[in-house]
C-alpha cells in the first residue's frame, strides 16, 4: 500500500455515485465529484508550479472545495498549510514567509490585502477560493484533466503544516506526515466504529486538526458521508441531527445545543455517537447531555502536534471529566515537568506521548523541536494530567496555566469543576494573577447564572467547604461571557492581561 494518505483513503472510498457530502441546502457532492475535483485541482496546482514538498497556504472559508483542495495537495505530494480565517494580513504574512509557501489561496475580494505581503514573503501566486466554489483557483482549474496519479511519497513526507495558535510566544509550524495522519485515522475509524453507513455531522472549522483531520479523514477512511455545516449554529444542528448518526464537536457546541428546548431523546434517536474534544468538556455538561438525550458524550484528547492521543472507550464506561485511555499504538506517560522523571501512577505531572501519530517537529525550528522532545522520543505536550488506577487520563490544565500561590500549586481544573457544579455559576475560568504577597493569587472569572443576584462572598464560602483555603479564589469576577477562540478554548492569556492589575492597587 502506498504511503500517500490520499491513496490510503481512496482504497476505502465507495463508488462514484455514493454521497460524500451533503450541504444544509441539500446540495449533494458524491465520491465521484470528490475524485474528479481533487484530480482537477491537483493538475491545477502542478500547472501553477507546485511540486512535491511545496507548501500551499490556504486562508479560505469552509466549503466542499476546501476539502477537495486538501485532497489535491495530498495527491500532488504538496503540504497544505491551512490558516485560521481570523488571522490578519500581517499575521498571515508571517506564516507565508516562515513556511516559504509557494502559492497562497485566500478569500475572493481579499487579494488586495496581500498584494504586497505575499510577494515579500516569496509567494509566487495569490489565488482565491470562495464559499460557493468560486474564485480564481476554480477558474484556473477549467479544462484541467480529472485523472491524476498520486505522488509516490514516503511515510514521513509532509502532508501538512499547521501553525499552533501561539497563545504563548511565537507561532510554530507543526509538520505532519502522511503516516501521522493515516495512522491516526485508521485507529479512530476502528475505535469509534465508523462504517460506510455513518452520516457524520461536521460543524467544525476546516483550518484546524479537529475538522480537517479527525472529522474529514475518519469520514473518508470509513467511506461514509457527512452533513457539512459551513458554520455552527445550535438551531441548524438540531435541524440536521435527525439525518445523522454521529457528530464531532467542541464543548461549546454541546452547551449551545443544551440551551435549545428542541434537544430531546426523540430528536437524536438515530444517533450512535457524539464526540467532544479540543477543550475540556465539563462533567456537568456531560451529565446534563446524558439526562436530556440518553447519550454519554465520548470525550477524546489530542493536539495539533500529536493528532488524537486518548479517547474514552466506545463500549466501556465513558467517564465524565476524563479523556479516556491512550489510543492503540500510542504511549502516554506522566512526568515531572521540570526534571522529566517518570511519576508513579496517580500523580499529577506533564503528559508525554510517543507513537506514529506524533508530528515530525516544528518547521525550521530544530532547537524548539529538541526542547519539546525527551531523548527517548516522547513529546512533552505541556498539558498537566494524571492517570487513575483504571487507566483513565484526566487533564488538569496547561502547564503554563498552573497557579503557584504562596509556593503552593493550584490546578485550575480542580477549582473550575467545583465552581461549575454550583447552581450560581454557568461556567468559569481560574487564573493566577500577580499578587504582592502570594506571588500569584488564585482568581476566578465566571459567568453567573443570575448576574443580578451574584454573591461573590457566598460562592467563596461554598468553595471553602471543599477546598483548602489556598485554593479558594481570592476574587471571583462575574462577566457576561468568557473569551473563547473558535475551537472553544478559553483564552486565559487574555483574562490574565485584562485583570493583571487587580491586586496591585
Ligand atoms: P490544538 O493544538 O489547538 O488542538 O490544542 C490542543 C490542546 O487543546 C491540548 O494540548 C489541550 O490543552 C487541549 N485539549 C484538547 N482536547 C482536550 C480535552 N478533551 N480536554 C481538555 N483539553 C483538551
Amino acid at each position: 500500500m502506498s504511503a500517500n494518505l490520499y491513496l490510503q483513503l481512496a482504497a476505502r472510498m465507495p463508488g462514484d455515485g455514493e454521497t460524500f457530502l451533503r450541504m444544509p441546502d441539500e446540495y449533494v457532492w458524491t465520491y465521484g465529484d470528490l475524485r474528479q475535483w481533487s484530480g482537477r485541482l491537483a493538475n491545477t496546482l502542478v500547472s501553477l508550479g507546485v511540486g512535491r514538498g511545496d507548501r500551499v497556504a490556504v486562508q479560505a472559508p469552509k466549503s466542499p472545495h476546501f476539502l477537495f483542495l486538501y485532497l489535491a495537495c495530498l495527491r500532488a505530494g504538496a503540504a497544505i498549510l491551512p490558516l485560521n480565517t481570523d488571522y490578519t494580513p500581517r499575521e498571515v504574512g508571517y506564516f507565508l514567509a516562515n513556511a516559504g509557501a509557494r502559492i497562497f489561496i485566500c478569500t475572493p475580494g481579499r487579494e488586495d490585502d496581500f498584494a504586497e505581503i505575499a510577494p515579500q514573503a516569496g509567494v509566487s501566486r495569490v489565488l482565491t477560493l470562495g464559499e460557493q466554489g468560486d474564485g480564481t483557483l476554480i477558474e484556473a482549474s477549467r479544462g484541467k484533466g480529472e485523472a491524476f496519479e498520486a505522488a509516490a511519497v514516503a511515510p514521513n513526507d509532509l502532508a501538512a503544516i499547521l501553525y499552533t495558535s501561539g497563545t504563548t510566544g511565537v507561532s510554530k509550524g507543526a509538520m505532519l506526515s502522511h503516516e501521522n495522519l493515516a495512522s491516526n485515522a485508521r485507529v479512530l475509524v476502528d475505535y469509534w466504529r465508523f462504517t460506510g453507513d455513518d452520516v457524520l455531522l461536521h460543524p467544525l472549522p476546516v483550518y484546524h486538526t479537529h475538522g480537517l483531520f479527525v472529522a474529514t479523514n475518519v469520514c473518508l477512511m470509513a467511506g461514509c458521508s457527512m452533513l457539512f455545516m459551513p458554520r455552527f449554529s445550535a438551531a441548524e444542528a438540531l435541524r440536521l441531527l435527525p439525518g445523522a448518526t454521529a457528530m464531532m464537536g467542541v464543548p461549546t457546541h454541546y452547551l449551545r445545543m443544551l440551551a435549545e428546548p428542541g434537544l430531546t431523546r426523540d430528536l437524536v434517536k438515530g444517533m450512535r455517537l457524539f464526540v467532544s474534544g479540543s477543550a475540556p468538556l465539563s462533567a456537568e455538561t456531560h451529565r446534563e447531555f446524558e439526562a436530556r438525550t440518553g447519550h454519554r458524550i465520548l470525550e477524546r484528547y489530542g493536539m495539533t502536534e500529536t493528532n488524537m492521543i486518548t479517547s474514552n472507550p466506545y463500549d466501556a464506561e465513558r467517564r465524565a471529566g476524563t479523556v479516556g485511555f491512550p489510543l492503540p499504538g500510542v504511549e502516554v506517560r506522566i512526568a515531572d515537568a521540570v526534571s522529566g522523571a517518570i511519576l508513579p501512577q496517580g500523580e499529577i505531572g506533564v503528559i508525554e506521548v510517543r507513537g506514529p501519530n506524533v508530528f515530525r517537529g516544528y518547521w525550521q525550528m530544530p532547537e524548539k523541536t529538541a526542547q519539546e522532545f525527551r531523548p527517548d522520543g516522547f513529546f512533552i505536550t505541556g498539558d498537566m494530567g494524571r492517570i487513575d488506577a483504571q487507566g483513565y487520563v484526566s487533564i488538569v490544565g496547561r502547564e503554563k496555566d498552573l497557579v503557584i500561590t504562596g509556593g503552593l500549586n493550584v490546578y485550575p481544573a480542580e477549582v473550575e469543576a467545583l465552581l461549575d457544579a454550583l447552581p450560581a455559576v454557568r461556567e468559569s475560568a481560574v487564573i493566577g494573577l500577580p499578587h504582592p504577597d502570594f506571588g500569584e493569587a488564585v482568581t476566578a472569572v465566571v459567568v453567573a447564572a443570575d448576574p443580578a443576584g451574584f454573591d461573590e462572598a457566598a460562592i467563596r464560602t461554598q468553595l471553602g467547604h471543599d477546598l483548602a483555603a489556598f485554593k479558594v479564589p481570592k476574587r471571583i469576577i462575574a462577566v457576561p461571557e468568557l473569551p473563547r477562540n473558535a475551537m472553544a478554548k478559553i483564552q486565559k492569556k487574555a483574562l490574565r492581561e485584562t485583570y493583571a492589575g487587580l491586586y496591585s492597587g
